[in-house]
């Protein structure tokens, strides 16, 4: 059955398959070894929406795997908190203070909000009480420790062996004047204690050591001038950025890490680098990167873009991890008004799983992995009631209502087994009144129609809703049709006018479910109201 598994985190399981025969040709990789997921975050921001669905997707990536083979794995959460900083974020406080260690690694760098041991030590806390406020297994790793703690040791002198080839890999990418400088190996200064200012100018692989000089200045970073040899072991110096992978991939023996589009070709050139090492390559994936309304690369410093929490404000969890789970290798405009339609999405699948037995179709479901922990709990995981989310935020917003127990009211008599899914509901209510508010309100606008054909149509569907005593969507909807293709009105000018006229808005829900679900004695009042002007 597995093979026939077509979601996308089964290929990337597939892929880690073939990745581990590999392996074990190539260096005897032992089969009792667990198969090691990373993602990686670099500790000079704070963690966001992009930190979210990497983690999200390995971990979907790595549940995939569980189906497929019985090996145990872990998911390494790696900071990189020995890089050097680069520039101070905006929106930290104390930065004149920041601004005077630019160059050292982050890890040396006092904390500017004064909480933890370093810079990267409140990033890195941030890092992990975010990934626990959302139950992702994962254990957390620092590169300061691996590099301090003498474990990438191995690596390091394998790299000093190999340097001429580790060379030959980069050198070629680079502008010709930065090609003889170049060096796999930055050290940190003994005197200045900066990563980014230093230069190699001798190697001594017979005795582990490097000689370098800090002469380099870094976007207006001073450099010392002091000179000296040490060992490249021990976190005396760390190894660039695309070595830094390598070297990880290689200590490690990581098997799948998946990177944004941005760095396939760091990407590549990472793994030809573990190549040469005598290691084997992760098996790995890009994703593409979240774009915000205008389709222009999020800026979390001008702020565009949703964050976590406004997405929360007025879409569940799950909706956002629907929207992440769906296609990543295709870009996606991360804001407002996708927000609704991701979270109908979430609902239907949510309902076709509750409704098969396929087990093929139940593994291939999205809620596999997006509901993965309530599932494994053995909980009932379903949506039974047909009430969309867009149909609750029009009856909200044709309710004008902050009233829950009104609303509640409406959905019981709309089917009377809604309160089965009472708990979602919950959640969908306060959302939408949420959205309702900071969204729909402002931009409200009542028209009663004002043409004479409209006024035709709006008049035989008041005929009949008046002598309407069924109670099926279906017929009113049938009905509601009618009264605009009986008398000739262009059907998107008809439904335009009725949502205009009972919603306020252009566009709106089918029309025949929102009239059953508000009431057809309701609907007629509603628009006797709008006729006469009110609103
Ligand atoms: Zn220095």
């Amino acid at each position: 059955m597995s093979e026939q598994l077509e979601a996308w985190p089964y290929r990337e399981a597939r892929e880690i398959l073939d990745h581990l025969e590999r392996a074990e040709k190539r260096d005897g990789k032992s089969k009792d070894k667990p198969v090691l997921f990373e993602t990686g975050f670099g500790p000079s921001g704070l963690p966001h929406v992009g930190t979210f669905s990497e983690v999200a997707r390995t971990n979907w990536v790595r549940r995939a795997f569980a189906q497929l083979s019985d090996r145990p794995t872990r998911l390494l959460a790696f900071s990189d908190d020995m890089d050097g900083l680069r520039k101070v974020p905006d929106n930290i406080p104390n930065a004149d203070m920041v601004q005077q260690h630019l160059g050292k690694p982050l890890c040396d760098i006092p904390d500017p909000f004064g909480e933890e041991e370093s810079f990267s030590g409140y990033m890195n806390a941030k890092l992990r009480s975010f990934l626990d406020s959302f139950g992702f297994d994962y254990e957390f790793i620092s590169s300061k420790d691996k590099y301090r703690s003498g474990e990438f040791n191995s690596g390091l002198l394998r790299i000093l062996e190999c340097y001429d080839e580790v060379r030959n890999v980069i050198v070629p990418t680079l502008r010709k004047p930065s090609r003889e400088d170049w060096s796999p190996f930055f050290p940190v200064c003994e005197n200045c204690g900066k990563v980014n200012n230093t230069r190699v100018t001798d190697t001594h692989p017979e005795d582990g050591t490097i000689s370098y000089v800090c002469d380099q200045s870094f976007r207006g970073s001073q450099a010392c001038g002091h000179e000296s040899t040490v060992p490249v072991t021990d976190g005396h110096v760390k190894v660039g950025w695309k070595v830094d992978w390598a070297l990880r991939w290689y200590v490690l023996g990581v098997d799948y890490e998946m990177y944004g589009k941005d760095l396939i070709d760091s990407a590549a050139l990472s793994a030809e680098i573990v190549r040469v090492l005598g290691g084997e390559p992760p098996a790995g994936m890009f994703y593409e990167m979240f774009l915000d309304e205008n389709g222009a690369k999020i800026s979390k410093s001008k702020g565009t873009g949703l964050s976590i929490d406004e997405w929360m404000q007025y879409g569940p969890l799950e909706s956002l991890s629907w929207f992440i789970f769906k296609r990543p290798e295709k870009a996606k405009k991360l804001f407002f008004e996708v927000i609704p339609r991701s979270t109908d999405q979430y609902l239907e699948a949510l309902s076709e799983y509750g409704q098969t037995d396929d087990q093929t179709a139940l593994l291939d479901n999205p809620i596999h992995f997006i509901e993965a922990d309530r599932i494994d709990a053995g909980e009932d995981v379903d949506y039974g009631c047909g009430i969309s989310y867009s149909v609750l935020l029009n009856l909200v917003s044709v309710l004008n209502t902050d009233d829950k127990d009104m609303i509640w009211d409406y959905l019981r008599r709309y089917d009377e087994n809604v309160d089965d899914d009472a708990e979602i509901l919950e959640g969908l209510i306060e959302r939408a009144l949420n959205y309702y508010r900071d969204y729909v309100l402002p931009t409200k606008e009542y028209q009663a129609p004002d043409d004479e054909e409209i006024l035709v149509g709006v008049n035989q569907l008041r005929e009949f809703l008046a002598n309407y005593d069924g109670d099926d969507p279906e017929e009113i909807q049938s009905a509601t049709y009618r009264a605009g293709k009986d008398n000739d009105i262009k059907l998107g000018k008809w439904f335009k006018a009725m949502y205009r006229m009972l919603l306020g808005q252009d566009r709106g829900p089918r029309l025949g479910t929102f009239i059953h679900l508000y009431g057809v004695k309701e609907t007629l009042e509603l628009i006797d109201r709008r006729l006469a002007g009110e609103e």
